[in-house]
């Protein structure tokens, strides 16, 4: 028996054989042509061209109406690059002016655009390099005849281990086939992670080496509640899971009544559980599921799927669709958190992104780009509740200059004669330690704190996020982000200052009792984990995580801190826990 660890992106657990599938990149060598045969390739590249874009209508189509319009989107998205001519283009010119085959021309050309994405080192453009290894598969496979044929094999019902999957790989699994999946590369916002939880396939990526290590037929569990794999489970750990399996079912039949109730603790105490969304149709399934509003709305990626600045319009639409979806709860919009990179193709990349001009840091040099967001936000604040809050604010002065642009936007507004709300709360995320400890100067400016842990334990951990490599580093329970946390919700109380906490440690059950015991009233998590969140709050009184968060204090390692805050949730919701052989 052997278990490893990664990163859980699809929760549940799949227990059953292994289903290897290969690498999906292949060696082409660079074979010369002559001129004549030069043109016979060029005319493969445009049908393989016709073939890949047709099948990629289709697939989109199919993915919409089986799993929906979010997940249909990366199909557009892959269509977009298909049409791309700064893409397309130089395949052609490789083909006829290097005289190479086809294929050589298309596996050199997505070769070097994947390695520009990974260079970038930003996490919105690593995962980027799965969609480009998918199309250049999907490309190759025209070229060189390759069918489905490997997952065809797939008879009966097995677990697939793979280097990596592409989008399509996975958005084509038969959910009765496919019961998990695991593999060696990938991060929590992949694409493919993306489609995991949409087909609710249990799924743990990341893990390095597993498809070295298993072979096809050999027994595995795959642990996505936990990130966990283990190879040759011997029969007890096959037994305890299979018990474990069957609770969690059943627990998860019991977060339907969630739904309809508040999120108030036994002891009376109203916490507001909001949801996390990127696209405005998703403020409809906040309330679906139970939420009290938007915590978090990533502006950013109106930029990210229209490819460029969206208009004031634009961002206008979508603010104004996702707070009539609201009907009269909190929309929370978060002003565009996009890095230099993102922004301009073809701009240098910046050697330490995550470091860089980013977020609030970019709005206030491209003043223009960010008024128009502000105007848009504040012209949707009359039709309903709205805050606005910035990102990555590490000095007052940044905050001090976005909250003077916001009086301005809202004069020329007034001038105008377009109606506001002059109230609208402007606050800012806390994600890293500058901000955590000068949390009392900032509460004075602000009027709301949002804390952002997963850049608040990544800069304060010194530990990169989206490193598959570190991952083990990277914890909200170590002592040190704990302490920044806690500052803050002083800092805010001692001035009646709202603070909502929105990484995604604000969804992890294991900390939910912590974080009311740090006297944290508003948590805002991933939409389909607010029936989880209020089921736990719904379970416990605040004197008992009040008790949790002291004791939590006296530990001085993350591993302490979370044994214990799984402890403790296990104690009040066992059917979540108990006895999994991984803990
Ligand atoms: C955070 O940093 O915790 C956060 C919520 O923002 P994002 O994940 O978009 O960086
Ligand atoms: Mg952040």
């Amino acid at each position: 028996m052997e278990t490893l660890r990664g990163i859980p992106v699809s929760p549940g657990v799949a227990i059953g054989r292994v289903f290897a599938l290969d690498d999906v990149r292949r060696r082409i060598p660079r074979r010369k042509v002559s001129e004549k045969q030069s043109r016979a390739e060029l005319t493969r590249f445009e049908d393989a061209l016709a073939t890949s874009i047709a099948e990629l209508q289709s697939q989109r189509e199919r993915t919409e109406l089986e799993l929906g319009g979010e997940a249909a989107k990366i199909f557009a998205f892959h269509l977009g690059m298909l049409s791309d001519p700064n893409l397309i283009e130089p395949i052609r010119t490789r083909i006829t002016g290097e005289r190479v085959t086809a294929e050589y021309a298309v596996s050199q050309q997505f070769k070097e655009l994947a390695e520009r994405f990974q260079k970038m080192g930003d996490a919105a453009f690593a995962t980027k390099v799965d969609d480009v290894w998918d199309l250049d598969r999907r490309l190759l496979g025209r070229l060189i005849g390759e069918h489905r044929g490997r997952m065809d094999a797939l008879t009966e019902a097995g677990v697939v281990i793979a280097p990596e999957l592409t989008p399509s790989q996975t958005a084509g699994f038969d959910r009765t086939k496919v019961r998990g999946f695991a593999t060696d590369t990938g991060g929590r916002t992949s694409h493919t992670a993306i489609l995991a939880r949409a087909l609710g396939i249990p799924a743990v990526v990341g893990l390095e080496r597993v498809s070295l290590k298993a072979a096809d037929g050999d027994p595995v569990i795959v642990d996505g509640d936990k990130g966990v794999v283990i190879l040759h489970p011997d029969d007890e750990t096959i037994a305890q899971y299979e018990a474990y399996s069957l609770r969690m079912q059943e627990f998860r039949r019991s977060l339907d009544e969630a739904v309809e109730l508040p999120a108030e603790t036994l002891d009376g105490v109203r916490v507001h559980v909001y949801g996390n969304i990127e696209f405005p149709d998703e403020a409809a399934k906040v309330v679906a599921l139970g939420g009290d509003g938007v915590g978090l709305f990533r502006s950013e990626f109106l930029h990210l799927r229209a490819g460029r600045q969206p208009t004031e319009d634009e961002h206008f639409e979508a603010y104004r669709e996702a707070v009539s979806a609201l009907g009269g709860r909190p929309l929370t919009i978060r002003t565009l958190d996009l890095g230099s990179d993102k922004q301009a193709q073809g701009a240098p990349a910046e050697r330490n992104p995550a470091l860089g001009r980013r977020s609030i840091r970019q709005s206030l040099q491209e003043i223009a780009t960010f008024r128009l967001q502000l105007r848009a936000a504040l012209r949707v604040s009359a039709l309903g509740p709205v805050r606005i809050m910035f990102p990555l604010v590490t000095n007052v002065l940044e905050q001090r200059q976005a909250r003077m642009i916001v009086e301005d936007v809202k004069e020329d507004l007034a001038d105008e004669g377009v109606p506001f709300d002059a109230k609208t709360p402007i606050g800012m995320m806390m994600e890293t330690p500058a901000a955590a400890l000068m949390a009392t100067t900032f509460a004075k400016e602000v009027d709301f704190f949002s804390i952002g842990t997963n850049d608040l334990v990544q800069y304060t951990l010194a530990v990169d996020r989206t490193n598959e490599h570190v991952a083990s580093l990277y914890s909200a329970a170590h002592p040190a982000v704990l302490r920044l946390i806690k500052e803050i919700v002083r800092a805010g109380s001692r001035r009646d200052l709202p603070v909502s906490i929105c990484g995604e440690a604000a969804g992890d059950i294991e900390y939910t009792m912590l974080l009311i015991g740090l006297g944290l009233r508003s948590l805002s998590v991933t939409p389909s984990l607010i029936p989880t969140v209020k089921r736990v709050v719904r379970s416990v009184d605040v004197t008992m995580c009040e008790r949790v968060a002291r004791k939590v204090g006296s530990f001085d390692s993350e591993r302490q801190v979370s044994a214990y805050m799984r402890d403790q949730t296990r104690a009040i919701i066992p059917e979540v826990f108990g006895g999994r052989p991984a803990e």
